[in-house]
C-alpha cells in the first residue's frame, strides 16, 4: 500500500503540516507533484505531494484517496521544494505560501490551461489531389479551401489562416472532413513574448585581456559545481559578455544557468542579447509578461527545453533542472528582496539553490552593496574584478557643480551654465545626451512662500505632487488628487508655489533652450502603458530624439552607443532621506547614471548638479572611487552601529484608529521586553529597542506606529528576528502588522 504526505494549498498556520492520503491503484505518484485530495468537508482541494511513505501509522479507515493529479509531471522540482522548506524556516510563514513561489499563481484553481491551435491536415495521396480537387467543382468554398491545403508546403494549415484566406471557410472544411479528405489536429502552441523583437549581430566579439582572466577563475567553478563570486567591474567593463560565455560553457557542460537582474533593467536590450546569441535556448520571466505568456515560458522551462533562464527575482524559482550556474546582475538592488510575504532575499535563495544543486553563484555589479564586499573581505566571496572599461575607454569625466553658487549668481534656471555648454557641445556634435531627474512629476511639492504653508495629503502624512499634464497635485503613496490651489488656504497669499525639480519640467526647460530639439521623457507617467518601457528604449537607440529626460528607470544597465554627455539635475535628492542606506543609494545611483556616458568610441562627460558637493557620497561618486566609497560608509556604519554591523527590525503596525495602532505596538514592546529578560545571551547584542510613531505616521488614512529593533548582526541574533515575525502573526483587533528585516525605507 503507497501512501503520500500532501502540503494543502491553504496558508493557515493551523494546517502548516503534512496530511496523508493513500494513493490509489495505478496513480502514478511523485514528490512535487500536484494534487486533488479531499480536505475536512471540503471534496477537493489542491495540495503538493512533499513524499511517498509505505506505511502511514494510521488507522486506514482514517486515510482518505487522493482524487486525482493535476499534472502528470511534478509541478515542484525536489531541489525547489527543498527551495521551499528553507524559505518557511527563514522567512516565517507556511509551506503552502512559500510553494506557491514555484509555479504560475494561474495553475492554481486551473485558471489558465494550455493553448491550442487547431490545424487542417489534406489527408488525399498526392497522385489523386486533382482530381478530387476537380470533383468540387460544384463547391466554390470546398474547392478553394482544399486548393489552399494543397498549395500549402507540408499539406496543411491552421484554421486560423484558412478562416483568413475563406470567408465562411467552417462548414466547407466540416464537409471535407465528413468526406474523408481532411483530417483536423489540436496542436499546442506556444504564447512567445519575443514577437518582433529586433536582433543584434549574433558573433561573439574578441574577449578583453580583462574578461578571458575573469572567465579563468570562473569557468573551473562551473565545471567544479562550486564556488561563489563577487564581479566588481566598473560601468561599461564588459560583465554582460562575461555573463554569457559563463553560461555558454555551463550549457556545454549539459548544466542549465539562471541569470536574474533587476526588472527594471530586464529591457528588451538585455533579453535580445541573451536570445541573440543563445537563441530558443533563452526564456525570460518578467511582470510585463500575460498571464498566459508566463504559464507558456515556464512549461518550455520545465519541460527542459531552454538553457538559460533570465528574469527578475522571483525567476530563482525557475523550474530548471541541472543548475550549474546563477547569476545575479546589479546585485546591490534592493529589489532583490521580497516586500510581501513570503519575504526571501533572491541572493540568499540563490546561495542556497547553488550549494544545493552543485552550481557556482555569481553576483556582479559596479558598485556592490556593503554587505557583498564585506562579505568578499572577509573570503566568503571571492572577488573578481574589472576595473577598466573595454578597448581601456575613460570613465567619463564628472564636473561637479555647485548650485548655490549658480543661484548666488543670479542662475534661477534647473540647469547650471556649465551643463548647458555641455549639452550644447554634445549636441554639435551630433551624439546624444541623457538628463537623469532624481524624483517623477513636474515639480515635487507645491508650498506657501509667504507662510509656509505645504499641501499635503489628506490621507498620508506627505506632500502632494504637482502633474503638469493634468494639473493636478497628486498623493504617491495613495494616488488621491486634487486641484491646484490659487491662494494659500492658510494666509490667502498668491505666492504659493512649485519647488523642486521633475522630469516634466526638466523635459520643458529643455524645449526652450533648444528649440526644435526632439526630446523623449521617461518617468512612470510615461511608461504606464504595457511596452512603453521598450518603444521609448528603441526609439532613443534608434537615434529619433537626441535628448533622454528620465528617472531611475534609465540609470539601469542602459547601453546607448551614441551618448556622450550625461547631466545629473539634483544629484542629492535622496541623501537627505531618513534611511541608513541613502549615502550607499545615491552613491549606487550616480555611478550607475555617470556610466551612461561614452560607452562607445567618443569619451564621455558628466555634470553633476548638487547643493552638497562635499558629501563623500557626491564626491566619491564624481570620482567614480567606489573603495574610496566603501571605507568612509563602512566607517560611518560602523560608529553609527548600522548594517551589516547590526540588523535592523521592525513590527509595522498600521490602523484606522490611532489608539488600536499605538496599543498593537506597546503590547509588541512589552512581548519583545520580556523575552530579552529571559535571554541574557541576546540581550547584551541589542543597540537600542523602541516603540515610536513612524516617521510618515499616516498613509491612506491608516495611522502607523512601529517598534523598532537594533542588534548585533549574529546568528544567533536570528532568534530575535523570529520572535518579532511570531508576534507579528498574531497582532490585536483592529490592526495589521508586519514584520521587516533592513527593511528599504523605515518610513
Ligand atoms: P557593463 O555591464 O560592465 O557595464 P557591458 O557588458 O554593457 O558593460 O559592455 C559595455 C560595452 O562593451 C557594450 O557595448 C558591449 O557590447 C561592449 N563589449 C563588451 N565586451 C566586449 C569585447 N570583448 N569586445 C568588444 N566590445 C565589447
Ligand atoms: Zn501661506
Ligand atoms: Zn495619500
Amino acid at each position: 500500500m503507497a501512501f503520500c504526505q500532501v502540503i494543502v494549498d491553504i496558508a493557515h498556520e493551523d494546517v502548516d503540516r503534512v496530511f496523508t492520503y493513500r494513493v490509489p491503484k495505478g496513480m502514478d505518484l511523485c514528490p512535487g507533484m500536484r494534487v486533488h485530495v479531499p480536505f475536512g468537508r471540503q471534496k477537493k482541494i489542491e495540495g503538493v505531494v512533499v513524499e511517498l511513505v509505505e506505511d502511514c501509522g494510521l488507522p486506514p479507515e482514517r486515510v482518505r484517496d487522493v482524487t486525482d493529479t493535476l499534472e502528470d509531471y511534478p509541478a515542484v522540482l525536489p531541489a525547489l521544494l527543498d527551495l521551499a522548506k528553507e524559505i518557511r524556516a527563514t522567512s516565517f510563514c507556511t509551506l503552502a505560501q512559500a510553494l506557491r513561489l514555484m509555479y504560475p499563481a494561474q495553475m492554481r484553481g486551473e485558471r489558465i490551461g494550455e493553448k491550442t491551435k487547431e490545424y487542417a491536415v489534406i489527408t488525399v495521396d498526392p497522385a489523386v489531389r486533382a482530381q478530387v480537387l476537380a470533383g468540387q467543382g460544384r463547391a466554390p468554398k470546398r474547392a478553394a479551401v482544399l486548393k489552399m491545403l494543397i498549395e500549402s508546403e507540408a499539406g496543411e494549415m491552421s484554421c486560423e489562416r484558412l478562416r483568413a484566406a475563406v470567408a465562411d471557410y467552417r462548414p466547407a472544411l466540416n464537409s471535407l472532413v465528413k468526406m474523408g479528405f481532411v483530417r483536423l489536429e489540436k496542436r499546442e502552441s506556444l504564447r512567445s513574448p519575443y514577437g518582433a523583437m529586433e536582433r543584434l549581430a549574433a558573433e561573439d566579439p574578441q574577449l578583453t585581456a580583462q574578461q578571458r582572466e575573469v572567465l579563468d577563475m570562473l569557468l573551473p567553478a562551473v565545471e567544479a559545481g562550486k564556488g561563489s563570486f563577487l564581479l566588481y567591474g566598473v560601468t561599461g567593463s564588459g560583465k554582460t559578455e562575461v555573463f554569457i560565455r559563463a553560461v555558454r560553457h555551463a550549457a556545454q557542460l549539459g548544466r542549465t544557468a539562471i541569470v536574474l537582474v533587476p526588472e527594471i533593467a530586464l529591457t528588451p536590450q538585455m533579453v535580445m542579447w541573451f536570445r541573440s546569441r543563445f537563441g530558443e535556448d533563452a526564456a525570460v520571466l518578467h511582470s510585463r509578461l500575460s498571464p498566459g505568456e508566463r504559464y507558456d515560458e515556464w512549461r518550455r522551462i520545465r519541460r527542459g527545453d531552454v538553457r538559460v533562464v533570465i528574469g527578475a527575482r522571483s525567476a530563482i524559482f525557475a523550474p530548471l533542472e541541472n543548475v550549474g550556474l546563477i547569476i545575479i546582475d546589479e546585485e546591490h538592488e534592493g529589489s532583490y528582496i521580497a516586500d510581501n510575504t513570503p519575504r526571501y532575499d533572491a541572493r540568499e535563495l540563490a546561495r542556497m539553490r547553488c550549494e544545493r544543486e552543485g552550481a557556482a553563484l555569481l553576483l556582479a555589479s559596479a558598485t556592490p552593496s556593503m554587505r557583498s564586499f564585506a562579505l568578499a573581505g572577509r573570503g566568503d566571496l571571492t572577488l573578481l574584478e574589472m576595473p577598466r572599461r573595454v578597448k581601456n575607454r575613460p570613465l567619463p569625466d564628472v564636473h561637479v557643480i555647485d548650485m548655490r553658487q549658480e543661484l548666488a549668481q543670479g542662475n534661477r534656471s534647473v540647469f547650471s551654465g556649465a551643463l548647458l555648454d555641455g549639452l550644447k557641445h554634445c549636441l554639435d556634435a551630433g551624439k546624444q545626451a541623457i538628463l537623469f531627474v532624481n524624483r517623477r512629476g513636474y515639480s515635487t511639492f507645491v508650498s506657501c512662500r509667504s507662510c509656509g504653508y505645504t499641501v499635503t495629503c489628506s490621507q498620508c502624512d506627505v506632500s502632494m505632487t504637482y502633474h503638469s499634464t493634468e494639473n493636478v497635485l497628486r498623493c504617491h503613496y495613495c494616488g488621491q488628487e486634487q486641484a491646484v490651489p490659487v491662494v494659500c488656504p492658510e494666509c490667502e497669499s498668491r505666492y504659493i508655489k512649485y519647488f523642486g525639480t521633475g522630469t516634466q519640467r526638466v523635459e520643458e526647460e529643455v524645449k526652450k533652450f533648444f528649440p526644435g530639439v526632439p526630446v523623449l521623457r521617461m518617468d512612470n507617467d510615461t511608461t504606464r502603458q504595457k511596452d512603453a518601457h521598450e518603444h521609448l528604449i528603441a526609439q532613443f537607440r534608434r537615434g529619433e530624439a537626441r535628448i533622454l529626460v528620465g528617472t531611475q528607470m534609465i540609470a539601469k544597465g542602459l547601453d546607448f552607443p551614441n551618448v556622450t554627455m550625461v547631466g545629473i539635475i539634483a544629484a542629492d535628492a535622496m541623501l537627505k532621506l531618513p534611511d541608513y542606506r541613502s549615502a550607499e543609494r545615491t552613491f549606487q545611483l550616480l555611478t550607475q547614471v555617470a556610466g551612461r556616458a561614452g560607452r562607445a568610441d567618443t569619451p564621455g562627460e558628466v555634470f553633476l548638479q548638487t547643493y552638497d558637493p562635499e558629501s563623500y557620497a557626491i564626491e566619491t561618486a564624481s570620482r567614480q572611487d567606489y573603495r574610496a566609497f566603501y571605507e568612509a560608509e563602512m566607517l560611518r556604519r560602523k560608529r553609527a552601529l548600522y548594517p551589516p554591523y547590526t540588523l535592523l527590525a521592525r513590527l509595522l503596525y498600521e490602523a484606522d484608529k490611532e489608539q488600536d495602532a499605538q496599543r498593537c505596538a506597546e503590547s509588541a514592546m512589552r512581548q519583545m521586553e520580556a523575552f530579552f529578560e529571559r535571554r541574557a545571551y541576546l540581550k547584551k547584542y541589542v543597540v537600542s529597542l523602541r516603540v515610536m510613531p513612524c516617521p510618515v505616521k499616516r498613509i491612506k488614512g491608516k495611522t502607523r506606529w512601529q517598534v523598532a529593533l537594533k542588534i548585533v548582526d549574529r546568528p544567533v541574533c536570528q532568534e530575535a528576528v523570529g520572535k518579532m515575525s511570531e508576534i507579528a502573526l498574531a497582532p490585536l483587533e483592529g490592526c495589521a502588522c508586519v514584520c521587516q528585516v533592513n527593511p528599504g525605507s523605515m518610513m
